[in-house]
């Protein structure tokens, strides 16, 4: 039989589904069917894909296989994603350009085609991975973000928005990133945050006309520059203290807090809304601020658990900051460049960055006298999740969508959609749709879907454009080739509709999520052909890696609420990450993973599949390492090929035909109908696991049945029918058994492991592929749950057996004369197969075994405490009189009174002393005669060197039915009663006992202290 070659064995099986177009034939096959709807989240193929990557492909995959087997029709188009940031940034990277200055001056029509050139630069990897690991899904016709047909998708899904009122443009606070120049939308920010330490200082603000300070606190320093007031909370206590020497004021709440143990006067106590107004001395003034500043004034988040109760206002730097801005009619001074440096006004920092520029102005505030201390302050802070670069907060002109109006939408469209893990729902996803905010779309950037609204110079009226039958309407000068991306749309003359004036469109392109979230309608080309989209939306099925709980996750949700108001996908399955070996993340950074591909090429798409189902639900964190790939695959697959290439030796050996020589299941044995009864209770077990996704269980179940049922169990009782030479009906309705269970586990495990499945199915003399098969369904009439349970309890019997030998030391191969049973389940019919797994030449069966046992209860005082010790004779006479199964049960009664006390405290001894033992588990009791008569030893002897034998056979890779002649240096009266056992046993033609062994292959082996030389030879 051939060794197991995954790779190899995969390879065969790639290119028989290559030829044979297997993964169109399924679909051809079940086109009538209904539907299962998938949708593909698209990956960027701007990147060698990672074994996150790999995970997310097997899971879909599984999935995808399974359901198709159950009969649905499942169209799998693939996706690409192609715009925004992180193609942007590569590009940058190879051409060399650092801002965005230099990208215009390259030229944006060069640089989108690079941007275009470059997302498809790893497709040809992307295929290769998907190939390997076996995901079936059309790379032929995909859907890609960039073609015209889906941006015009996009666009009439944006005019749809616009029509309702709900786009617009805004000036608000937003996360900004200064080294891509653009804003991040809310749940973009939401990727990025990291613990980080910043200096919070307490500042003091001279009052004008009048003696002391406001002392106010900031964690971000820079913001300083552009202050404009201080914000008190109207309804708390301020005080004025004298304290070293000077005169501040600040909360009540908070002075005690921050001066604890310190000396300090209190001169007078205000309520906040009395020192509204109050006007103080800026502490930069690089701008003559165009209104009135400097003062005074209330708000309600002005919070008493940290600062000073007096917080500093830069309605440029922050959401509230703004909106107490809006309220007092106070200026917006923005004295930050849009990446993130001072302006030439600041002169001392003036091209600083102004995260850098923190310490300088500490020490200027110092120098001044105006600094009354520094803490080092532990917060999250926000980093751009594309370029890690800290984010600042940036009042600026962004178009946006009102998802903070639609709250309640998205909550209802929630509910319809059931959440693996279910805890996401109401959880980390419920939260952050119950608390969205309004979408940030556009950014200011070149390579994305340009935003359709064009703005007239003349009148200021807008229009939002939602086709190209639109534009081509508007426009004078649209070119019958065209390219719906920048420049091409700036170039664009529209004329406005009401005054006939020159339009120009706003610059930006919009947010990339937006248009991932489009891919149900945009993927069809939806509104503009109609079918396809209706006949596949809502998804049944998507499932990508958690951080996409806020990624795609919600864009698709927000989008389809927005346009459709119901949710796009009814099953989502979130998978957990994947970490290194130790446990951590792993990164692109750190390289700390291995690649896919040597996996693939060492144990196989196969091993790395099941071990991703295997370890951990779908949900939880996994480990990815080759040695623990490899231990997978020593464990399941190779126990699985085990059992194929049992059965092909066997059945080739003796040429049977399932068609010919098969036994129907009432002539069969009860190992045979156990099998069937224990196949079809998995069969149930697997489709009631894999409705709730739960594959890493419906695995495990796998694994039972394939290691413990099958090979530990059924192989290992059922070896010697198949090893003996004639064909008995036995043997057949074993060989009936063996072919239905392996061609249905193959099928069942098919979805799986696709290759190693295929291959098996194959060679069991099938001519189509499994995939093209339906999954099996149970068969209840086969199932026989008494058997079960009888079988469940023989096997237990062997185990108290296989510890009874370890403890009486005596090999498993060593027969012994005698198993006595003591159980509640009827044995009778298994009698056959627990002589040959306890190894006895006899079995008797009992209703107990107090014929076999005494019971010395001992009055041992140490043991059972000194509670006893009054009535340790008394109690040790009771426990005699009891039966043994009472006796275990650790109670008796004396006078009336009940004492307890640990069974193994009671020493059992058998009534013919030496040469019994028992062991017992749960109600069941198995006493082992382990006398050794000299005929029990020889036999012994004899069965060790058989075994040797077959070692040596299997080291010379001799055939099964190969025969061979045999010498082996014992006295010929020794074995002379089993020459004859071991010449079957061996299939050997004859066997000479000799002083001088001779042969194709000569070995000394040590049994029992002896040195044996066997010597082996062909023929
Ligand atoms: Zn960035
Ligand atoms: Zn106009």
């Amino acid at each position: 039989m051939k060794k197991f070659n995954p790779a190899k064995l995969e390879e065969e099986i790639r290119k028989y589904w290559k030829k044979n177009q297997v993964f169109k034939e399924s679909l051809e096959k079940r086109k009538k069917k209904e539907p299962y709807i998938f949708l593909e989240g698209p990956p960027t193929a701007n990147g060698m894909p990672h074994p996150g990557h790999v995970l997310t492909r097997t899971m879909k995959d599984i999935i995808l296989r399974y359901q198709s087997m159950k009969g649905y029709y499942i169209e799998r188009k693939a996706g690409w994603d192609t715009h925004g940031l992180p193609v942007e940034i590569e590009v940058e990277k190879k051409l060399g350009l650092h801002t965005k200055q230099d990208i215009e001056k390259y030229g944006i029509e060069k640089f989108n085609r690079e941007c275009r050139k470059s997302v498809f630069e790893y497709e040809e990897a992307w295929v290769e991975m998907t190939n390997r690991v076996g995901f079936w899904i059309d790379m032929d016709n995909p859907y890609i973000t960039l073609e015209n047909d889906y941006i015009e998708s996009v666009w009439w899904s944006l005019k749809e928005i616009w029509k309702k009122g709900w786009l617009y443009k805004g000036h608000k606070v937003t996360p900004f990133c200064p080294r891509c120049g653009t804003a991040l939308s809310f749940h973009e920010v939401a990727q990025g945050y990291k613990e980080v330490e910043d200096p919070s200082i307490f500042i003091k603000f001279k009052i004008q006309d009048e003696d002391g300070y406001f002392l106010a606190w900031t964690t971000t320093p820079w913001t300083l520059i552009s202050n404009v007031a201080l914000a008190v909370h109207p309804d708390e206590w301020y005080i004025k203290i004298k304290y070293d020497k000077e005169t501040l004021i600040l909360a009540e709440e908070r002075c005690t807090d921050l001066l604890k143990g310190k000396d300090y006067k209190i001169l007078n106590r205000i309520k906040g809304h009395e020192l509204e107004k109050k006007e103080y001395v800026p502490l930069y003034n690089y701008l003559t601020p165009p209104k009135k500043c400097w003062y005074i004034v209330c708000a309600d988040f002005v919070s008493m658990d940290e600062g000073t109760g007096i917080v500093h206002i830069a309605p440029a730097f922050g959401e509230d900051d703004y909106e107490v801005g809006k309220a007092n009619d106070l200026p917006v001074i923005q004295l930050v460049n849009p990446d993130g440096t001072f302006p030439p006004q600041v002169k001392p920092w003036s091209g600083k960055f102004v995260k850098d520029a923190d310490p300088d102005i500490i020490e200027d505030l110092r120098s001044r006298g105006l600094l009354e201390g520094v803490l080092k302050y532990k917060h999250q802070y926000p980093y751009c999740w594309r370029c890690d670069s800290p984010l600042l907060y940036y009042a600026i002109e962004s178009w946006f969508i009102k998802m903070s109006h639609l709250r309640d939408a998205l909550v209802k469209n929630n509910n319809q959609i059931n959440w693996y893990p279910e805890h996401l729902k109401q959880g980390r996803f419920g939260d952050f749709i119950k608390e969205v905010r309004d979408w940030s779309l556009s950014r200011k950037r070149y390579w994305g879907t340009p935003l359709p609204i064009w703005t007239c110079k003349k009148c200021q009226e807008q229009i939002c454009v939602g086709s190209v039958e639109e534009i081509k309407k508007l426009s004078t000068n649209f070119s019958h080739n065209y390219d719906l991306h920048r420049p091409f749309v700036d170039t664009l003359q529209l004329t406005c509709p009401k005054c006939r004036g020159d339009m120009e469109r706003e610059e930006d392109v919009i947010d990339a999520w937006y248009d991932s979230g489009s891919a149900p309608f945009a993927q069809w080309h939806y509104p503009f052909e109609k079918e396809k989209f209706q006949k596949n939306f809502p998804a049944n099925f998507i499932c990508e890696a958690i951080d996409q709980t806020r990624g795609w996750f919600y864009s698709l949700l927000a989008v389809s609420t927005l346009i459709f108001n119901t949710a796009p996908y009814r099953n989502v399955l979130s998978l957990g990450h994947i970490l290194d070996k130790d446990g951590q993340k792993m990164s692109k950074r750190k390289k700390n993973y291995v690649q896919p591909d040597k996996i693939f090429n060492q144990e196989g798409a196969d091993a790395m599949r099941w071990y991703f189902i295997s370890a951990n639900a779908p949900w939880h964190p996994i480990r990815f390492y080759e040695e623990i790939i490899k231990e997978t695959m020593n464990k399941f697959l190779l126990t699985l090929w085990n059992i194929y290439s049992f059965f092909a030796t066997y059945a080739s050996l003796d040429n049977f035909d399932p068609k010919k020589d098969w036994v129907p299941m009432d002539s069969r044995g009860f190992l045979d109908r156990w099998l069937v009864s224990r196949l079809n209770h998995l069969i149930e077990d697997i489709e009631d696991k894999i409705s709730r996704f739960e594959l890493h269980k419906a695995a495990r179940s796998l694994e039972e049945f394939v290691i413990n049922d099958f090979s530990n169990w059924y192989i290992r009782c059922s070896r010697k029918r198949f090893w003996a030479e004639e064909a008995t009906p036995d043997k057949y309705a074993g060989y009936s058994t063996f072919y239905h269970c392996l061609i249905t586990l193959s099928q069942l495990v098919a979805p799986f492991v696709p290759f190693i499945s295929d291959y098996i199915y194959q060679n069991m003399g099938e001519t189509e592929s499994v995939h093209l098969q339906d999954y099996p369904t149970s068969n209840k009439t086969h199932i026989n749950i008494s058997l079960e349970e009888k079988m469940r309890e023989a096997r237990k019997i062997v185990e108290l057996s296989r510890s009874l030998r370890a403890k009486a030391c005596i090999k498993l191969r060593h027969p012994l004369s005698r198993g006595i049973i003591v159980s509640d389940v009827d044995l009778a019919n298994l009698e056959d197969i627990l002589k040959d797994e306890l190894n006895v030449k006899e079995i008797l069966f009992e209703s107990s075994c107090d014929p076999y046992m005494v019971k010395v209860a001992r009055a041992n005082y140490s043991t059972l405490g000194p509670k006893f010790k009054k009535h340790a004779s008394m109690i040790a006479e009771e426990i005699n009189k009891l039966s043994y199964k009472d006796a275990l049960k650790g109670k008796v009664t004396v006078n009336s009174q009940d004492f307890f006390y640990d069974p193994e405290d009671i020493i059992i001894e058998t009534r013919e002393q030496e040469n019994l033992m028992s062991a017992q588990s749960e109600g069941t009791t198995l006493i082992l005669d382990i006398d050794l008569s000299q005929d029990l030893k020889d036999e012994g002897f004899a069965r060790e060197i058989v075994r040797r034998i077959q070692e040596m056979r299997k080291q010379m890779d001799l055939e099964m039915n190969e025969s061979i002649s045999v010498m082996v240096s014992i006295d010929p009266e020794r074995i002379k009663k089993w020459i004859l056992y071991i010449r079957d046993e061996t299939r050997s033609g004859k066997i000479i006992c000799s002083e001088n062994v001779s042969g194709d292959a000569v070995k000394k082996w040590e049994i029992e202290g002896e040195i044996i030389t066997i010597g082996l030879s062909q023929g």
